[in-house]
């Protein structure tokens, strides 16, 4: 039996992958393009909203951008009072042009450079500073109010992270901010921490809100801290995901290509998105005494995330015209009409997992299945969108299309390029109105 790993089921996906508009993009667009679906965003928006609600908890939600940049998804940041966290001036100057509030951006990255620092003060966003000298370079800044910042943590549980100020660099920044008077608004701490597991966000929190005590009592205003993001997505069902892990072997994929568990994302998680976010607030940090959600309550401190991938569950997807089939032993090669920068996971040593789907005019389902990998139309080896050797439910044509399934967090654009003069693929921004599906471009600036 060949491997397989399908998304959750979907009917509104499955209602724009039926309705024949797919097909009539990808000869509009002569190529790959994405779609992505803002109203999708609202509801996981709403979801993170409803949790904090749900435990008493003042907080807001910062959109990560980096997650996915297609305008569409700060219009509706915009327009729901949600934040954005950027990390560049490009960033910031996508966020301020579609909407957002100055003051509802958060500035995150390592040692910013000047302009996005200046620009970000100017416009009230507030600073997570990551080191001590990005703590006098905020205070060298010439603007007229005070700068908004929080105070970055370096995570002693990930001993490998490069961000963050460690116990000694927190008590010294503390005293610099004290100092500093009406130059600076120390509003707090943040960090934010890889992988996906709850209790060490929780344990982090606790300790930042005890900080927050701690600066209060050098007049500090602290009355947030940010966990960041990293609440995980949950793309699959967990039996079909354990036994993906324990049967796939290099002979699942092209040129005997071998991965371990440990290289992909974890494709299902019995506890994502909001829940994730539930799952924090109920946690006692360092297990014992009492919950976060009671702690930042008593100490009056409100709770900022910044989910990316979690905001994006379900926003959209990835369509790629087949360009070519060809035969190998045992199995096919198809070539479609983009290439694999446009589907990121596969630049990290990893594979993006969730079984991409065929579209095709002809009945399936009564000729023999096919076993395939999925090349892109460069000249490199090493393109392909994906190496495991995919069974479609016929053989492919020229002319079908694949539709990798949710794709807007983290695969559309992080890695794309005009590589080979190919054209970046186009990004569609699909919405239900009056009960018609409708499309337009998405409006990002050209950079
Ligand atoms: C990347 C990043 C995020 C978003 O992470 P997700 O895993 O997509 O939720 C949030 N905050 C910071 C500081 C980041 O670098």
């Amino acid at each position: 039996m060949a491997l397989t790993l399908p998304v959750h089921p979907d009917p509104g996906h499955d209602e724009i992958l039926n309705s024949g508009l797919l097909q009539e993009l990808s000869h509009a667009f002569g190529g790959p393009f994405h779609f992505v679906l803002p109203d999708r965003f609202d509801t996981n928006l709403a979801a993170f909203r409803d949790a904090l609600d749900e435990y008493g908890v003042e907080g807001k939600v910062y959109f990560a951008k980096k997650a996915n940049k297609a305008a569409a998804f700060v219009e509706r940041c915009a327009a729901r009072g949600a934040g954005v966290d950027v990390a560049s001036h490009g960033e910031l100057r996508e966020a301020l042009g579609h909407g957002v509030r100055g003051e509802d951006l958060v500035v995150t990255g390592p040692a910013k450079a000047e302009r996005l620092l200046r620009v970000a003060a100017l416009q009230g966003g507030l600073v997570a500073v990551d080191s001590l000298d990005e703590l006098e370079r905020v205070l060298l800044l010439e603007v007229p109010r005070p700068v908004r910042i929080l105070l970055r943590r370096f995570p002693p549980s990930q001993p490998k992270s490069r961000f963050g100020l460690d116990d000694d660099q927190l008590d010294a920044a503390l005293q610099r901010c004290a100092a500093a008077g009406e130059r600076i608004r120390m509003e707090g701490f943040s960090f934010h921490l890889s992988g996906y597991e709850m209790q060490p966000r929780a344990d982090l929190a606790g300790e930042l809100v005890e900080l927050c005590l701690k600066a209060r009592d050098l007049g500090l205003q602290a009355d947030r801290i940010s966990i960041g993001g990293g609440l995980a997505v949950d793309y699959t069902s967990a039996e079909h995901w354990q036994s993906f892990l324990t049967e796939q072997r290099p002979d699942d994929y092209h040129a005997q290509k071998s991965f371990t568990a440990s290289d992909f994302y974890p494709y299902h998680s019995p506890v994502a998105g909001a829940d994730a976010l539930r799952a924090v607030l109920a946690a006692h940090p360092h297990s014992t005494g009492d919950s976060l959600a009671v702690r930042l309550r008593e100490a009056g401190v409100m709770l900022l995330l910044e989910p990316g991938r979690a905001l994006l569950d379900g926003a959209g997807s990835s369509v790629f015209g087949v360009q070519g089939v060809k035969d190998r032993a045992g199995y096919g090669i198809l070539t479609v009409d983009g290439t694999s920068l446009s589907l990121s996971e596969q630049w990290f040593n990893s594979e993006y997992l969730p079984d991409p789907i065929l579209l095709t005019d002809r009945r399936t389902g009564d000729g023999p299945a096919y076993l395939a990998c999925v090349g892109g139309t460069s000249c490199l080896d090493s393109d392909l969108l994906t190496w495991r050797k995919i069974t479609f439910p016929a053989r492919p044509r020229v002319g079908d299309l694949i539709v990798y399934p949710n794709t807007a967090g983290y695969q559309m654009d992080s890695n794309e390029s005009p590589f080979h003069d190919l054209p970046l693929p186009a990004k569609v921004v699909l919405q239900r109105e009056s009960g018609r599906l409708r499309w337009r471009l998405d409006h990002r600036t050209a950079l």
